[in-house]
């Protein structure tokens, strides 16, 4: 810390470094144990990989060709926990998975299958089955050499909006949430504590000194950095960065169905319905050796896409189709493993210091997926809790609560959107059946929040375009920590996709001050 600078602050529990699903599902978890928590994020909720992803809640079929079946279990098992707490953002999707003989043979296929239908908890979503192509309406979009297929069920997820629904809940259960603040320096102290320095990116106030009895870096593709040069630590534990990007193109076939592409490097590429009007193409895996902030689609990777759906479908795409796409850095656990596909997606913890060693422990998450959030959350304070010493563990009983507890706006009884939704359009029958669709899916049962009691459009303030009113951004300002344009068309929703670009001139205009210099962002990539 600075001469003179210290913190009058009564000491937090837990300070949290990143706001992308793990530390807002880290913050979560906590402060429903009771603990006081300060999470801070540089940039907005989601600004990073946990908005840059598939987008699945998966149990990773590909896994099981690298045994992970721990993993995969977890996963597994977790996909109808999480359909529970958020049927809003997060819904089943099926499969369909077009047999080609050269990639891998059909018992193999099968017998994945039969793993992934048996190894958890399997409840709501249907097994796998076998497809004839040819008579099947999810056949005709695919080539003719296409006959044979297969079809199972994993489900969709609205990532950047699970990273807010979690830190939102964290708040309102008493967490602090920091957004546009990056922590500078943590140190321990002679009492036992923490000193976590974090300064707002605009330089807008002052920096801040707090104390915090354990910290978590949750800081994804910087994960290593905030070792290093945040808490100058020098710790073993390695990272592999590893790069992934997708397409959007215009709609590709009709139907609901994903379709997983088996490519020819042993890989599979995804082709999901988007948005309604549009089709997701992605992913790819490419080492990263640059800064994860510059991250982008290149060439070689559109060009890859494109071959492998252009194998399957009988309508072709072009690199120049794409309308956006984007790209993430998965931060994952150096295992040593050669191939950057087989690297593993499981998470680790490095741990340094706890009560044994005498200081405040600082607990690192390396790798994960969006999937297992929840149990890496769970994981994570149930090591941290011990390591707290006596008075941490006492004061904050050790339970587990966040398999039941529904997270903002998914309490709808049974978790049956498509009743919410008649619910809905029947109270507000003046919403147009696009709106009334898209606010439920955003925002559940908060929809009311955003809503009040407007009794027509006319009520929901200036109209923006595209179905971007007023209510909704005063909303997303108010309660989801929304700052930008950008966090309102790209990380709140993906009106982005849909608006033209007179409304993102207006909104950056609306938002004015708190715009931030990099508002530009997104759309461009
Ligand atoms: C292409 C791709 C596809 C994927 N698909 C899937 C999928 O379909 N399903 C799935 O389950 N998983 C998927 N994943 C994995 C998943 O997206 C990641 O594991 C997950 O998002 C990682 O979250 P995180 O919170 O650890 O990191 P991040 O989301 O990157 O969050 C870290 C945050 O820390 C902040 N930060 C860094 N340093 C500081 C600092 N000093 N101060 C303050 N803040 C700081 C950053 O700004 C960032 O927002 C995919 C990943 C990629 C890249």
């Amino acid at each position: 810390m600075q001469h003179g600078e210290q913190s009058l602050e009564k000491p937090f529990d837990l300070a949290i470094i990143g706001g992308g699903i793990n530390g807002a599902g880290i913050a979560r978890d906590a402060a429903g144990r009771g603990m006081s928590v300060l999470l801070c994020e540089q940039g907005d909720l989601a600004q990073a990989t946990s908005a840059a992803s598939t987008k699945l809640i998966h149990g990773g079929l590909r896994y099981l060709e690298y045994m992970e079946f721990r993993l995969v279990r977890e996963a597994l098992i977790e996909r109808e926990v999480l359909l529970e707490l958020a049927p809003h953002i997060i819904w089943p999707l099926t499969f369909v998975l077009p047999h080609a003989k050269e990639m891998r043979p059909a018992w193999m296929v099968r017998l994945g299958l039969f793993l992934y239908d048996h190894l958890g908890g399997r409840k709501r979503l249907p097994g796998s089955r076998s497809l004839d192509l040819r008579r099947d309406r999810v056949g005709a979009p695919l080539k003719d050499d296409y006959r044979k297929g297969f079809s199972y069920s994993d489900c969709w997820v609205e990532d950047s909006r699970l990273v807010v629904l979690n830190a939102l809940d964290a708040a309102e259960r008493g967490a602090e949430v920091l957004t546009g603040t990056r922590c500078t320096q943590a140190r321990r102290t002679d009492n036992g504590l923490w000193e976590v320095r974090t300064e707002p990116v605009d330089g807008s106030v002052h920096p801040r000194v707090i104390r915090a009895r354990a910290l978590v870096n949750a800081a994804g593709p910087w994960v290593t950095d905030v070792l290093r040069d945040v808490a100058g630590l020098n710790r073993p534990a390695g990272l592999r960065l590893v790069k992934g990007s997708h397409m959007v193109v215009p709609r590709l076939y009709e139907g609901d169905q994903a379709y997983i592409l088996q490519n020819d490097d042993r890989r599979i590429v995804f082709a999901i319905p988007y948005e309604r009007q549009f089709t997701l193409l992605g992913t790819t895996d490419k080492p990263w050796n640059d800064d994860a902030a510059d991250v982008a689609i290149d060439d070689e990777e559109r060009a890859y896409i494109c071959r492998a759906v252009n194998r399957y479908f009988k309508a072709q795409v072009r690199p120049e189709d794409a309308v956006w796409s984007y790209s993430g850095v998965r931060p994952l656990y150096d295992d040593a493993n050669e191939n950057v596909s087989a690297v593993t997606r499981d998470y680790v913890f490095d741990i340094d210091g706890g009560e044994a060693e005498g200081t405040p422990p600082l607990l690192s998450v390396f790798g994960g997926k969006i999937t297992t959030y929840r149990r890496l959350a769970e994981h994570a304070m149930e090591k941290l809790l011990p390591l707290m010493g006596q008075e941490g563990e006492n004061r904050h009983a050790p339970r587990r609560w966040t398999a039941t507890a529904p997270l903002p706006g998914g309490d709808m009884p049974g978790g049956d959107f498509e009743d919410f939704l008649a619910k809905l359009r029947s109270q507000r029958p003046w919403l147009p059946p696009e709106l009334a669709y898209r606010y439920a899916r955003a925002y559940g049962t908060r929809v009311n929040g955003l809503l009040g009691d407007a009794g027509g459009l006319g009520e929901l303030g200036t109209d923006f375009g595209g179905g971007l009113y007023q209510a909704e951004v005063d909303y997303l300002v108010r309660q989801e920590f929304a700052r930008t344009a950008e966090d309102v068309l790209w990380r709140r929703s993906k009106l982005g996709l849909h608006v033209p670009r007179d409304t993102e001139d207006r909104l950056r205009e609306y938002l004015g001050g708190t715009t931030r210099a990099d508002d530009e962002g997104m759309a461009a990539k």
